[in-house]
């Protein structure tokens, strides 16, 4: 693969140091829905995973533990049964996805909240976005300036009713600023907005990534890297290039489960 003009978030990738140690390489946790929605998390974790971070975690509600563990390997599992079992798991963690098929329900809006509570990083996606839309102004007191929330246009539209009308980055600009975090505006060209003011505008997607699950995978993605200290907004321009440059790679027939195989490839066009 061929990469033309090098991307300029590149020099702050986090590569591991020659005396790198799994807990050093950034902790990531993805909160799994229940029983039934497990396969989101799952794909989030491989996306974290695979893309560097030295050790990732499925925390899911109890019921949903054991459809989970024969599925995976190098991703741990830790079930919890309270808001406080979340809190203590969380606390180890450098970064937390929440929100891929967590379910829109006072759980969520309960899980973050807790969340928020830990000096973990935050990305928000999908269920944790919508079980805010009658509520935008508490999820935003929760969030940090690393925080990262990444809509696609139903979900942004829920959050920030009517900006939309301004154009994609003027709605994304002041999305950010609203949420006092980094907003990632999903779609044929992806924005990613930062409260400090900066924008950028991802354009080598392709349509082959609108199937099931490849929001998830790109939530795992920014995790990822944000659990290794990477700079939030830097980290969700890299995970959204190399997230549509591993779909490119892929080309047709594309499923969300091909995404994290392909990153290595992507990765080392980088390194
Ligand atoms: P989600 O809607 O959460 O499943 O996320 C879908 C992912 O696919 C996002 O990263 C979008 O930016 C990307 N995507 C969806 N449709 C297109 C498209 N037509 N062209 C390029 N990327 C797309
Ligand atoms: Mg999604």
């Amino acid at each position: 693969m061929t990469v033309d003009a090098l991307p300029d978030w590149r020099a702050a990738l986090p590569w591991p140091a020659p005396d790198a140690h799994k807990h050093a390489r950034g902790r990531l946790g993805v909160v799994s829905g229940r029983a039934t929605q497990t396969g989101a998390a799952r794909l989030a974790a491989r996306g974290g995973l695979r893309i560097g971070a030295g050790l990732v975690r499925i925390l899911c509600p109890p019921d949903a533990a054991a459809v989970i563990a024969p599925t995976i390997e190098a991703i741990m599992l830790t079930p919890f049964g309270s808001i406080e079992a979340l809190f203590e798991a969380a606390e180890s963690l450098d970064a937390v996805v929440i929100g891929p098929a967590a379910g829109v329900n006072e759980p969520t809006q309960g899980n973050l909240r807790v969340l928020a509570e830990t000096g973990a990083v935050l990305v928000v996606d999908a269920d944790g976005l919508t079980a805010f839309e009658h509520r935008p102004a508490e999820l935003f007191e929760l969030l940090d300036r690393d925080d990262v929330l990444t809509p696609h246009t139903g979900e942004f539209e829920r959050l920030f009713p009517g900006l939309l009308e301004a154009g994609r980055e003027a709605a994304a600009r002041e999305a950010a600023a609203r949420a006092g975090a980094v907003v990632v505006l999903k779609g044929p060209e992806t924005v990613i907005a930062a409260p400090d003011g900066r924008l950028a505008v991802n354009d080598n997607g392709t349509p082959w990534l609108a199937t099931a699950g490849t929001g998830d995978v790109l939530a795992g993605m920014i995790g990822g890297l944000a659990a290794q200290r990477m700079d939030s907004f830097e980290a969700a321009r890299a995970a959204v290039w190399m997230h549509a440059e591993a779909a490119r790679a892929f080309g047709p027939g594309l499923i969300a489960e091909d995404l994290p195989g392909r990153l290595p490839a992507v990765l080392a066009s980088l390194y």
